[in-house]
């Protein structure tokens, strides 16, 4: 880190406006000594960047996941003024609304181990993994529209789910604003068949047990019950839908930056001023990507309940298959806090942090109202996963967010390298996670070993109050993209 770092408690970190010249406000770092020692230089440049646009408020964030990324850090989290901040593809990333769902069942983990193989194998089947996946979900033109503007809502009128699961999703599944006449033809031409897929990389839906309960009143709350029971993670976004809107954009936003003076440090930051014709149309659009991946998750999630209704035989309903929850974490979004004594209505960007808001607030459905809201939180194929939840601390301190996942360590060009795919698959087994995979090199890029530890990251966060622990989460069964 650099050596004007400052501490101000034992988890949190600040890197003054003095460090570099055209910071508007201090970078604030969430890590214990550790993580923030093994963090990568990358990083601290990039937050301090982030540090220097337009509007932003308070500070520049990063959780302890924190990574390089493009342009901002992966793990950031930045708030700009609506009146005269700005708008950036690179602080929400090309996978808008890549985001984290967990669904509860009655099954413990005797029940599901005999059957394990056969369940993944199934899932395999029915959820397309792989790069250019396409989806059993034939669309219209004009369905396509009514996803980008319903979202999940689209896919329960339709079939694909219960009601109670809209009130289990961030914004409901929906969010206002999205205007599908601002999206390119290419990037509708890329998506339009792509719902209920899972794509590539570290993409995932994971069988795993509860682990340990650290909240049971919580855990309760949340419809998980006790150690050993099963649930099931996903992890996806808007595909090459989302993908495409960011690079068209980022393309618009480099001429908007020169057109309204704002000086260009990296053209990852190309952004350009909410409040401008340019700003608007990417917001527009990109909550058209964002709906079509609460859908897609939506699509996904009523596959997984048929698969198990096939495998044991019971419906979803008496499998208590509820969703517990579902969150984004690369999204930027319209929310009110408190600056100067004052409340402003900012654009919250989240890249690779996760919305984490506490008890009371008025977004949250009533089941969750007096809790505060799920945190799904990834870890890896091999280590384990976190349900957290969120915090009055987090709405105070970085924006109602907190940490997405562990964060990556090694490169995925060096694990390729270092790590042999069969001796992998084979150990896994020993410890009883069942794998199946698009990709071999994608598998073996998504080890372990390439990530932080998953604890180190969650007791970070559970320390700085931005959120708590409820229960840690073991895999079992995976599905790779
Ligand atoms: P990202 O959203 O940055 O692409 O990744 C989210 C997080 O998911 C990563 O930081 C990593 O900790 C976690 N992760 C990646 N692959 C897996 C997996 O197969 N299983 C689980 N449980 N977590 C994973
Ligand atoms: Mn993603
Ligand atoms: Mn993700």
């Amino acid at each position: 880190a650099p050596k004007e770092i400052k501490r101000i408690s034992e988890v949190v970190w600040e890197i003054p406006e003095t460090y570099k010249k055209g910071m508007l406000v201090p970078a604030r770092i969430y890590a214990t000594k550790q993580l923030l020692d093994s963090m990568d230089e990358g990083v601290f440049e990039q937050v301090t960047n982030v540090a220097c646009l337009p509007g932003i408020q308070k500070y520049a964030l990063c959780m302890p996941d924190g990574h390089w990324g493009y342009g901002f850090p992966i793990g950031g989290v930045a708030a700009f003024d609506f009146e005269n901040g700005v708008i950036s593809p690179g602080g929400i990333g090309f996978d808008i609304n890549c985001g984290m769902r967990l669904v509860k069942t009655n099954l413990t983990i005797e029940e599901v181990k005999p059957k394990l193989k056969q369940l993944v194998d199934l899932l395999f089947q029915t959820v397309p993994t792989g790069v250019g996946a396409t989806g059993f979900v034939k669309l219209s033109n004009s369905q396509f529209d009514e996803v980008m503007v319903k979202g999940a809502r689209w896919c329960v009128e339709h079939g694909y789910g219960w009601k109670e699961d809209l009130e289990r999703i961030e914004e409901h599944g929906a969010i206002k604003g999205a205007d599908p006449s601002k999206v390119s033809k290419k990037a509708r031409e890329r998506g339009i068949d792509q719902l209920g897929t899972l794509g590539s990389g570290n993409h995932y839906l994971e069988i795993q047990v509860v682990d340990r309960i650290f909240d049971h009143n919580i855990a309760n709350a949340f419809g998980i019950e006790q150690e050993g029971q099963i649930v099931v993670m996903i992890h996806c976004g808007s595909r090459g839908f989302g993908h495409q809107i960011a690079t068209d954009y980022l393309k618009v936003f480099l001429d908007a930056m020169k057109k309204y003076g704002i000086p260009l440090l990296d053209k990852e930051l190309a952004c350009a001023p909410i409040d401008s014709p340019e700003g608007r149309d990417y917001y527009s659009a990109m909550l058209c990507a964002a709906n079509m991946a609460f859908a897609n998750r939506q699509v996904i999630l009523h596959r997984v309940r048929e698969a198990f209704e096939k495998i044991f035989k019971k419906s979803a309903q008496d499998l208590e298959m509820h969703l517990v929850y579902d969150v984004a974490h690369n999204i930027a979004k319209a929310e009110e806090y408190e600056v100067d004594g004052k409340i402003k209505k900012l654009l919250v960007h989240r890249k690779g942090s996760t919305r984490s808001f506490g008890p009371g607030h008025p977004e949250l459905a009533e089941i969750y109202r007096d809790t505060g809201q799920p945190v799904i939180i990834g870890g890896s194929m091999e280590t384990g996963s976190y349900l957290l939840v969120g915090t009055k601390r987090a709405m105070e301190e970085t924006f109602g967010s907190t940490c997405h996942g562990s964060g990556r360590t090694m490169s995925r060009h060096k694990a390729k390298k270092e790590i042999n795919y069969n001796q992998l698959v084979k150990q896994m087994e020993e410890r009883g996670i069942y794998v199946r995979s698009a990709s071999k090199s994608g598998l073996v890029e998504e080890a372990g070993v390439a990530y932080k530890n998953i604890s180190d990251v969650v007791e970070a966060v559970d320390r700085a109050g931005i959120s708590r622990k409820v229960a840690a989460l073991r895999p079992i069964g995976n599905i790779k993209g």
